[in-house]
């Protein structure tokens, strides 16, 4: 596996790949690497013929110096993690490869999806998002890149942005990848305090279990489960039942319907979503356009 940390040679290293006919896959992360993470390099792999892994920890993304900071991601660590996943590039720019001097271009999706949910509680996350993601897609031009359904909100601003730009890629959503408890890798998790685990496990306990009530109406149920994962120490930011990919609130009736949910047990944001009917969001797509190889 090569690590490269320049965004010319990574563009050229692409470019040939594809004119001798090979299929590239390409995995944006920040590091700081886990199974989801893993995951997401493996179905590259089995799909295409050249996996790259860009590792990028994007201050434009996060909106305190202190969360940026506190990240906890490691170089060595995170290449060894991408070399056993498979991978046969990794890009890991320094910070002035991405933003040169002067930087002072910003892309948007100007949408209520970009306001609501994460955008209400994290106002830069979003533009940060899509801005890294127009350098990094121009960077690996790859017939396809994979994102978690972890993050879904984030999931469908790029779908949006891919198709408003006419970037090539085809955005590849890959289910959530959990622990044993059922509690979903998150690279911030591991700033948990070992007392904060417990409420961690009891929050997803409580959230899972939307899934087994029986759904007559949505005030009354999500209430109870605010008032439960509130009474197990998570300081909620929103639970709410919404329809993919639209995010607008929606009923338990909804084929498409997932809950969605983020909230802080002691310094750690922590973030979920389940739909209510399938298994993963990808089924969702499925559902929609059969034809779709991954969808
Ligand atoms: P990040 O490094 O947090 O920006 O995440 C990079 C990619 O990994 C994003 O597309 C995330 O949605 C995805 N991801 C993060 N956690 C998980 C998980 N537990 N399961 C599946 N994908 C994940």
């Amino acid at each position: 596996m090569d690590v490269v940390e320049s965004s010319r040679t990574i563009y050229k290293r692409v470019q040939e790949e594809r004119s001798v006919g090979r299929s590239v896959g390409f995995v944006p992360t920040m590091g700081g690497l886990h199974r989801g993470h893993e995951e997401l390099v493996q179905q590259s792999v089995d799909d295409n013929n050249v996996t790259v892994v860009s590792i990028f920890l994007n201050p434009a993304q996060f909106d305190s110096d202190a969360d940026y900071e506190a990240y906890p991601a490691s170089r060595d660590e995170d290449v060894q993690t991408v070399e056993q996943a498979g991978a046969d590039y990794v890009f890991y720019p320094e910070y002035e490869e991405m933003y040169t001097e002067g930087d002072s271009t910003t892309v948007r999706v100007k949408s209520s999806l970009t306001e609501r949910f994460e955008g209400e509680y994290k106002e830069q996350f979003f533009d940060g998002v899509t801005r890294i993601l127009t350098k990094l897609f121009n960077i690996i031009p790859s017939s396809k890149a994979y994102f978690g359904e972890k993050d879904l909100q984030q999931l469908v601003v790029v779908k949006r942005m891919v198709e408003d730009l006419k970037f090539p890629h085809e955005i590849v959503p890959v289910p959530t990848v959990r622990d044993q408890y059922g509690v979903a890798y998150s690279s911030r998790n591991r700033r948990l305090k070992d007392r904060d685990w417990e409420t961690v496990r009891s929050v997803y306990d409580i959230f899972q279990g939307i899934k087994d009530t029986e759904h007559t109406t949505i005030t009354s149920e999500l209430d109870q489960v605010r008032n439960q994962i509130e009474q197990v120490g998570m300081d909620l930011e929103y639970l709410a039942l919404i329809s993919y990919p639209d995010f607008t609130p929606t009923t338990f009736q909804d084929e498409d319907a997932v809950c969605i949910m983020a909230g802080r047990v002691g310094e750690v944001r922590i973030k979920d979503n389940l739909p209510i009917h399938v298994e993963s969001v990808r089924q969702l797509e499925k559902n929609r356009n059969p034809v779709s190889e991954h969808a």
